[in-house]
């Protein structure tokens, strides 16, 4: 595992964008702490998380983004999109209209981001199968046709989250290297 002192050979800055409540901040807190946290946010005003890893013998540091309760006003802004290289667009597979509003989501990244950027579509809480209320199939299609990765993930167990952000880097990196 990469140590923080060391040189990073790349910055790769992520955005994670969705839906308040769908689990982004539990997200970015499992991948780059492992850790889930069942107290309320402690995170807001936080603008950026890392962990550096090793991606093809580099060391890349990934930066994310995470929007700290601004979607809820609808003020997530150009400046924070401004050099993404890649994006995680989440939704909760337990609330459909946070699936619904991923083609909004898509249409924000058009407007506010690079054509290259990377996106990655989840479908957090995987982990409340009792509950859910999109079929897999269906974000699965929705992806395919927007040109976006496609996983379901879950924060609270920790399961494809890994997994995920690993292929967003190193999507990114075979963009931008
Ligand atoms: P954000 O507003 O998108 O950043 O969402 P949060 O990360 O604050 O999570 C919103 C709520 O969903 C919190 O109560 C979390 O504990 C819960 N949550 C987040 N991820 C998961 C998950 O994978 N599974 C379950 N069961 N709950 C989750």
């Amino acid at each position: 595992q990469a140590q923080p002192q060391q040189q990073v050979d790349y910055v790769f800055k992520i955005v994670v964008i969705g839906d308040s409540a769908v689990g982004k901040t539990q997200l970015l807190g499992r991948f780059t702490r492992d850790e889930f946290r069942f107290d309320s946010k402690s995170t807001i005003g936080v603008e950026f998380q890392t962990r550096t890893l090793s991606i093809q013998n580099k060391l890349v540091k990934a930066q994310i983004w995470d929007t700290a309760g601004q979607e809820r006003y609808r003020a997530v802004t150009s400046a924070y999109y401004r050099g993404a290289l890649g994006a995680m667009l989440v939704y909760d597979i337990t609330r459909r209209q946070s699936f619904d509003h991923a083609a909004r989501w898509v249409e924000e990244l058009r407007a506010h981001a690079d054509s290259s950027m990377v996106v990655m579509l989840i479908g957090n809480k995987a982990d409340l199968v009792g509950q859910r209320a999109v079929p897999a199939e269906d974000a699965a299609e929705f992806a395919e046709e927007q040109g976006l990765f496609f996983s379901e993930a879950s924060a609270l167990s920790g399961e494809n989250v890994e997994r995920a952000f690993l292929r967003l880097l190193e999507e990114i990196y075979g963009v931008v290297v």
